[in-house]
């Protein structure tokens, strides 16, 4: 197969409300996409990144630097797979969201080519997946109940809330207490405690919880393995593991007993295969981290969540939790569920005249 050419767009999606964060209100989720153009066929991917560099390093107008003026030419420099892209995509330093974004488009071009859908050829084996939902921090209590009574309503199985430091033992109780222990229910701190916050972070023990993500920076995997010895509830690593051997020595650490798998944040979907892999054999399950995806982006871990150890909830709600319109044909929830596309590549096809009303710069090379 040879790669005759690559696209990159930035595209802005409406958001049906307002994304509100302490720094910003976001009205639409600026996406970056990657389409890969080769002799057989043309294959698509999100390249995860955000505006700012909050959740990683990267960010948008660095990653388009990056995807111009080093890993597009790496992909059009020789021979046209997705392992041999990304082993000479490797020879970059750091930029994994870039790098998962054109070794998904170019899988997604080869498999379109045989026909095979990537549910398929990472080997999933389930039609559905459970999908879950993540609520941010709220002004108030009262907004955050109605804000979960809404998606429980909706029929999702399981909440994560985000919690930091004065957001914390409060929500988490009061929604306990409106919702009942039966609710599946875990929260995210994405590194905001820091070690002297050992004691307070272990009192969540009582809640029941899921699991308690990332508390702790993605450095400090000692307070991690710290907490996770102390309290009976798991501890689940997001922002610190970006490879399956930085995976295998998180849990030889203790530092967890669960894994947050988000194929951009590990350098693509092979990487994040072997994570799942690794996790498998050891006997820790996984769970598909959520970074407001595109259909395209949602579609790809839709499959990734289809394989078997991945035993909790994927953050992959339906997509008119966000959007009023997306680029492809919305996925919607049934009984806390969403379909895992089955026809080739990715399984979605993009529509070229919204994608074309959303677009705000493109690159051709
Ligand atoms: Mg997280």
């Amino acid at each position: 197969m040879i790669v005759e050419a690559v696209e990159i767009r930035v595209v802005d999606i409406p958001l049906k409300q307002p994304f509100r964060t302490s720094q910003s209100i976001q009205h639409s989720r600026r996406a970056l996409l990657a389409r890969v153009i080769t002799d057989a066929a043309e294959g698509w991917a999100d390249v995860n990144v955000e505006d700012e560099p909050i959740f990683g390093h990267e960010f948008l107008s660095a990653t388009w630097a990056a995807l111009e003026e080093l890993l597009v030419p790496q992909l059009l420099a020789g021979p046209a797979s997705a392992p041999l892209a990304a082993a000479r995509m490797s020879r970059v330093v750091g930029h994994p969201a870039a790098k998962a974004g054109l070794e998904m488009a170019l899988l997604d071009a080869e498999l379109r080519a045989s026909g095979m859908s990537l549910r398929r050829y990472l080997g999933g084996t389930r039609d559905r997946v459970p999908v879950g939902v993540s609520v941010g921090i709220t002004d108030t209590l009262a907004e955050l109940l109605t804000t979960v009574t809404e998606y429980v309503d909706e029929g999702y199985p399981r909440i994560k809330l985000k919690v930091q430091p004065g957001w914390d033992r409060e929500p988490i109780a009061a929604v306990r207490a409106e919702f009942g222990a039966e609710l599946a229910l875990q929260v995210d701190g994405n590194g905001a405690y820091s070690s002297a916050d050992l004691l307070h972070v272990s009192g969540w023990d009582e809640f029941g919880l899921e699991m308690i993500e990332q508390p702790f920076p993605a450095h400090d995997l000692l307070s991690h393995a710290r907490l996770d010895a102390r309290i009976s509830t798991p501890v689940c690593l997001d922002e610190s593991i970006g490879s399956a051997t930085e995976a295998a020595a998180a849990i030889a650490s203790g530092a967890c007993r669960v894994v947050n798998i988000k194929p951009g944040r590990v350098g693509g979907y092979l990487e994040a295969r072997r994570i799942h892999d690794v996790c498998d054999a050891l006997s820790v399950p996984v769970w598909c981290g959520g970074m407001l995806e595109s259909g395209v982006g949602r579609a790809a871990n839709l499959a990734l969540a289809s394989l078997p150890n991945f035993r909790f909830p994927g953050d992959i709600s339906a997509t008119s939790r966000y959007f009023a319109e997306d680029i492809c044909p919305p996925f919607v929830l049934h009984d806390g569920m969403l379909d895992v596309p089955d026809k080739p590549g990715i399984g979605v096809d993009v529509d070229p005249d919204v994608l074309d009303r959303f677009t705000s710069r493109r690159l051709l090379q």
